[in-house]
């Protein structure tokens, strides 16, 4: 969440301890030293620039009332570049101020021409809630903000439309509301100065794609209309924000990225929980529901979940105002309720000053709980991440981070909660045994001295341009000039759709043939999407795309909504549908599955002697056949459960690489061991894939032979788990080498014996995990990187 209005912690009367006596204390407690880096983050003065000149007196008045005397240089600066007309993109930090950078020059317009008008998209509708309440705060005269979204009366619709002058919504309600209806919006987008994307770093992947075309379809729509809106984006840090953005919105866009708000200074500690003794780990029993497969995962690490709940326990006995950031909510209750209970054993009483933030809050019982840890009440919170909660605070004395976050923007966006101005922090990263986690923890410089990563999407993936070209024709014809405006591939997409039945070609364009409108969902990515109704009420509790739905809703799944937890009784794929019930079980549900590789076309590759690179599209049968249940607070093994589930179809993207048998021979790996090491090299490259792209595991997938029936070779690939692909594998083909240099490392690095899940083992393997060496798949990565160019 980026808001101006983010509470501030003021400095209390007691010092507590400096970061870095924390820091050795916190250490002090085991036998081994967990902590694999400490980085001092310096304090950052801030930069105020003066108000620019075209910025009305009456706004600056407005602002000076809400406590913002002047802008920060790089407000100022995306604001004037906005405002003089080009399109830009704010990417900064947590609490910088992004929102007055887009305020600015919109509300500047609003008041300079009073039929000018504004559209402001966020992610959620929380975030365009608060961002509503931010610019009704101006009180500025003939602004008329309002949120137009799926809760909004269909009574005060017609009255946003015609008087409203920023609207504020979402990209589905753009997509499945106001571009159908553009001839209701005439007069609102004929007039339409500033389209405003919030937290536009979100937009990635698949979603991402659809959102690009929305974007592309909207100014299609203004153009018909007559109006050019100038795009200003806000985004977390990212990688090349303007290239990112550039795709988002088919745009030239200029980045703004010196971040010029204060910062206090931090010291960002990397924990990795000690290894267990072999004895002591939790065993694995196999109960009688087991396939009897060998999929247990032996867990050789204390449990970043209890680490972190300890570290809580210990930071908030010292009096250290505490946020520890956890990535399931029933993961946060865990670390909560651990460490109250530590707490009362300590001093009885002193439990309750730890919360477990819940999902399902109201905004007034959000802004409780922030003013209870403000004012010290409160002194640790365990939390989910906060954006999706709308948890909105800054300048904690500490920040624990249970598992990296998946990208570096956002555990820099979690590490910013701590340290406020004149005082210094302590952020620690815990690491979970996952082969990502391992690795960061043992290369710092890939957390502070690299770049953050680039948001990934492509706009050309057919699977989502086809979709998005019925809706545009849907809206209006398309006509030639259109094409240019989708893209590559766009003709090619339109004559698809023509052979399909779907458009008829005239003279004039190309029209949509139906009656209704194309049914495309964004945030689906192939397959009708299945519904999921609570069986007793009957109440739908919300949608789920149909790629995810095998994996996600099949009998027995603990699934996730809006914080509240259900266990499915039935999947119904004749339907669509899952029927579900709510409970809270103490254990998680991990769907497996089976998968066999076809290679269709290759489009690009590298011939580097007995090592081949390439990336091409794919078919994939994938079956879901099982699912694991593990104890949250452990991640223990209690059973895995067959399923009987058809097997499915997916058309996407690969990158691929293949080995000459020789240069393995050669190399030392047997030939019985190569399955295993072409296994254990393909689970920790997946792992290590979101080093390079904003994707998290579950986003890929993998396979590994060691003969393969297309490339005749041993051979790893790895797919982009979405129809079309999403730019992951293509990522990966681009920065082949030093993405399986650190696969190569991490594994390398990690401590264990024979694998383990912080490097090789995987848990979504559909062969539980079985082949696996170690020691040959670091043979398998060697005699790659040392034939593949840099
Ligand atoms: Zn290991
Ligand atoms: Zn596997």
């Amino acid at each position: 969440m980026e808001s101006s209005s983010a509470a501030t912690v003021s400095a209390g009367p007691s010092p507590g301890p400096t970061p870095a006596d924390l820091l050795r204390r916190l250490r002090a407690r085991g036998a081994a030293d967990p902590v694999t880096h400490v980085e001092r983050v310096p304090a950052r003065p801030g930069v105020p620039a003066p108000w620019p000149s075209w910025a009305p007196p009456e706004l600056r008045a407005a602002f000076a009332r809400r406590g913002v005397g002047a802008p920060w240089q790089h407000q100022a600066q995306a604001a004037t570049l906005a405002y003089e007309g080009e399109h830009v993109v704010v990417a900064t930090g947590t609490a910088s101020g992004k929102s007055l950078a887009y305020q600015l020059p919109a509300l500047a317009t609003l008041l300079a021409d009073p039929r000018a008008t504004v559209l402001y998209l966020a992610p959620t509708k929380a975030l365009a809630a608060d961002q509503l309440r931010a610019v009704a705060a101006l009180e500025l005269e003939g602004v008329r903000p309002a949120c137009y979204d799926g809760d909004t009366p269909r009574a005060e619709r017609e009255w946003i439309r015609r008087h409203s002058r920023f609207v504020l919504t979402n990209p589905d309600m753009l997509h499945h509301g106001v571009l159908p209806g553009h001839a209701q919006w005439s007069g609102f987008l004929r007039r339409l100065a500033y389209v405003v994307i919030d937290e536009c770093h979100t937009y990635r992947g698949v979603f991402g794609s659809h959102v690009a075309h929305v974007l592309r379809r909207l100014r299609r729509q203004c153009a018909r209309f007559g109006s050019t809106p100038v795009f200003v984006l806000a985004s977390a840090t990212s990688g090349d924000p303007s290239t990112a953005a550039g795709r988002l919105t088919g745009l030239p866009v200029t980045a703004v990225t010196e971040d010029a708000s204060p910062r206090g200074g931090v010291t960002f500690a990397l924990w990795e929980p000690p290894l267990l003794p072999p004895d002591s780990g939790p065993s694995t029993p196999v109960p009688p529901q087991s396939t009897g497969d060998h999929d247990d995962l032996q867990q050789v690490r204390r449990s970043a979940l209890r680490e972190t709940a300890d570290l809580l326990a210990d930071t908030v006995a010292e009096g250290v105002r505490t946020l520890a950031f956890v990535r399931s909510r029933k993961g946060a209750e865990v670390v909560a309720a651990n460490a109250r209970r530590a707490l009362d054993d300590a001093v009885p009483g002193l439990g309750d000053r730890v919360a477990a933030y819940r999902g399902g809050y109201l905004r007034e019982e959000r802004r409780e709980l922030e003013r209870a840890l403000l004012h010290g009440d409160l002194l640790g919170l365990a939390s989910t991440n906060a954006l999706e909660l709308g948890v909105d605070l800054v300048g904690l004395d500490a920040v624990l981070i249970c598992g990296y976050p998946g990208t570096r923007a956002s555990l820099w966006q979690q590490a910013g909660r701590a340290g406020r101005s004149g005082q210094e922090a302590l952020a620690v990263l815990v690491a979970r045994d996952d082969p990502l986690d391992t690795y960061l923890v043992h290369h710092p410089e890939a957390i502070f001295g690299a770049p953050v990563e680039a948001t990934v999407l492509d706009p050309a993936n057919p699977y989502v341009l086809a979709p998005q070209l019925a809706c545009a024709a849907f809206e209006a014809p398309l006509t030639p000039a259109d094409l240019a405006l989708f893209g590559d591939g766009a003709k090619e997409a339109v004559d698809q759709l023509v052979a399909a039945g779907a458009l008829r070609q005239r003279p004039t364009g190309w029209y949509w043939r139906h009656r209704e409108r194309p049914e495309v969902d964004l945030r689906g990515e192939g397959g009708a999407p299945v519904c999921v109704v609570e069986s007793s009420t009957g109440r739908l509790l919300g949608t789920v795309d149909g790629g995810s739905s095998h994996f996600l809703l099949h009998s027995g799944a603990v699934y996730l909504h809006q914080g509240v937890s259900y266990v499915v009784d039935d999947l119904d794929l004749v339907d669509g549908c899952a029927l579900v019930h709510a409970e809270e079980p103490d254990w998680s549900t991990h769907a497996r599955d089976i998968t066999d590789l076809s290679v269709v076309s290759v489009r690009s590759y590298v011939d580097a002697g007995p090592v081949g690179m390439f990336l091409g599209e794919v078919d994939v049968t994938s079956q879901v056949v099982s699912y694991q249940r593990r104890r949250i607070a452990t991640g223990e093994v209690i059973d895995t459960r067959p399923l009987d589930l058809p097997a499915r179809e997916l058309r996407t993207v690969a990158v691929w690489f293949t080995l000459s048998p020789q240069s393995l021979t050669l190399a030392g790996v047997q030939p019985a061991d190569v399955p295993g090491a072409l296994h254990a090299a393909e689970h920790a490259a997946i792992g290590l894939l979101p080093l390079m792209a904003t994707c998290d595991r579950w986003d890929i997938g993998g396979l590994s032979t060691a003969v393969h029936q297309d490339t005749e070779a041993p051979t790893v690939f790895v797919y982009d788990g979405h129809p079309g692909g999403a730019g992951f594998a293509e990522r990966a083909y681009g920065t082949a080498s030093a993405w399986l240099r650190a696969t190569r490392d991490a594994i390398a690095e990690c401590g264990c014996e024979s694998g383990c899940p912080s490097c090789v083992q995987s848990p979504k393997c559909g062969n539980g995990n079985n082949p696996l060496s170690k020691p040959d798949a670091i043979r398998v990565l060697d005699v790659v990187l040392a034939n593949l160019p840099e």
